[in-house]
Parts: structure tokens; C-alpha cells; sequence
């Protein structure tokens, strides 16, 4: 399994790195991939990466919620690491409207802005949409003709909103504990979307699956994700963790 979006880079796990990692290899995780959230974050990404470089690759990406007043000394930042080191994509990045509208356009402005560093370096891009739909889909729309790809974080809308994505460029669906939750509709029909666009993530240490909901979420429990999957398309468990491996390796590591 890999675990496309992982922030166990962070000090909620500081403590226990090693222990954290010996447990994702027992529970099979063979790959994780760390997504950036701002300046602070990135040291501490590079510091996890440094002490585990064959398990872990690197994002670099400034997050919609990071964005505010001083959004223009961000991307200087984001544009200054650029070619610092060797990222498998750019994020997260994206809109936010969940828990504050206030910086809207300052957010497009920042997620556009990676979209076309993206697109310049051939990197695919995170998308990080909470309450956003429609102003994703309008600024990805203004890249028509340029190639898209990248991965939708945190999925749990319909087909049709995936049909919108695939519309626009090579997207795929980052699939987590979300799909455990008994109050959650999108499983319903998540069975329309081809395997072949799904990736395993747990956004960690957020979005716990069920049986582990309330406690910090991590890698070793990606397991309950594959399972629930495995039910969603009436496959095996090892071919959920096959398929969204060679997935996930489609995307960020064997592109030319
Ligand atoms: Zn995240």
C-alpha cells in the first residue's frame, strides 16, 4: 500500500518516528508521501524525509488555509524551494472555504499560481477542496489545453463531480477513513469511479477509519480503507492494494 497523503511528518508523531514507521512496514505501507502545509512544515517534512528517504517522498505546496494577508511572502517562499530539492508533486494546494471565505481570491490566486508552477516543472498537483467545488473547477478551467494531473485529496463527492475533474486533465481520487463513516453517502456510488482513478490515503493524523475514529489516525491504518474498498468494488483486498499502488506510482513516479 501507499499511503498518497500523510502529514505523520508533524509533532504529533515527534516522539516515536521510528515506532511509526515500523508499524506502517508491518502493516504492509510500503511508500508515503508527505504533503506541505507552509514554511514551518517544510522542515519538518525535510527532517522526516532525511531520516527515512526510501520510505518517504516529498510535496511542496502551500495550503488554501495558510493563505491570508501575507499570501505574496508565501509564494516568493513556495517559489524560492522550488528547484531546492526533489518534490513528487506540488501541494497541497487548493481552496478552502470551509472554515473562513474571507481570503477567497487570494486562495485562487495562490492555487493558480502552483498550478502553473506545476505545468512548467511536469509535476502533478494535490488538491485540497473542502466547500470548493465549483471554484476548483473554474480555475482549473482556465488551463484548458495545458496538461492537468494531479490528485483530488480527500474525495467524497459523486461520479459526476469526478466526471467534471476527468473532464479537465489526468485526475485521480485520494480515497481515506472518510469512506468508513457510517454517516458518509458518497460510498454509495464511489463504485462508478474506474479503480484505475483511485489512491489510498489517510491524511494522517486526521480522518481516523472506523474502528479506530477518535484516535489519532496513521498509516498502519490504511487497511481499513482497503477494506471498505474492497467491498465498494467486489474485489480482493490485495487487488485494491495493487491497483491503487500501480496508481500512485502512475502518477508520481513514473511519468515522463
Ligand atoms: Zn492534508
Amino acid at each position: 500500500m501507499i499511503d498518497t497523503h500523510s502529514h505523520i511528518y508533524g509533532s504529533e508523531f515527534a516522539s516515536e518516528q521510528e515506532e511509526l514507521v515500523a508499524r506502517c512496514k508491518n502493516a504492509g505501507v510500503e511508500h508515503v508521501i508527505l504533503p506541505n502545509v507552509d514554511v514551518e512544515s517544510l522542515k519538518e517534512i525535510r527532517e522526516f524525509h532525511n531520516k527515512f528517504p526510501d520510505f518517504t517522498s516529498m510535496m511542496l505546496g502551500i495550503h488554501p488555509t495558510s493563505i491570508g494577508e501575507d499570501y505574496e511572502n508565501l509564494l516568493d517562499f513556495f517559489d524560492s524551494e522550488v528547484d531546492s530539492d526533489k518534490w513528487v508533486a506540488i501541494g497541497e494546494t487548493g481552496i478552502d472555504l470551509y472554515w473562513d471565505k474571507t481570503y477567497l481570491k487570494e486562495q485562487k490566486i495562490a492555487f493558480e499560481h502552483q498550478i502553473d508552477v506545476a505545468i512548467e516543472k511536469n509535476l502533478p498537483f494535490c488538491i485540497h477542496c473542502r466547500d470548493s467545488f465549483a471554484e476548483i473547477i473554474d480555475s482549473l478551467k482556465k488551463f484548458k489545453g495545458k496538461p492537468l494531473r494531479g490528485v483530488v485529496h480527500a474525495f467524497s463527492l459523486y461520479p459526476e463531480n469526478a466526471r467534471q475533474y476527468l473532464e479537465l486533465g489526468d485526475f485521480y481520487f485520494g480515497i481515506g477513513g472518510v469512506v468508513t463513516y457510517k454517516n458518509a453517502k458518497f460510498p454509495d456510488r464511489l463504485g462508478e469511479i474506474p479503480l484505475d482513478r483511485i489512491l489510498l490515503e489517510t491524511d494522517a493524523p486526521y480522518l481516523t477509519p472506523v474502528p479506530h475514529r477518535g484516535k489519532r489516525n496513521e498509516p498502519s491504518y490504511l487497511i481499513h480503507v482497503v477494506d471498505k474498498l474492497s467491498q465498494v468494488y467486489g474485489v480482493s483486498a490485495e487487488e485494491i492494494d495493487i491497483k491503487t499502488t500501480e496508481n500512485a506510482k502512475r502518477l508520481f513516479f513514473y511519468h515522463d
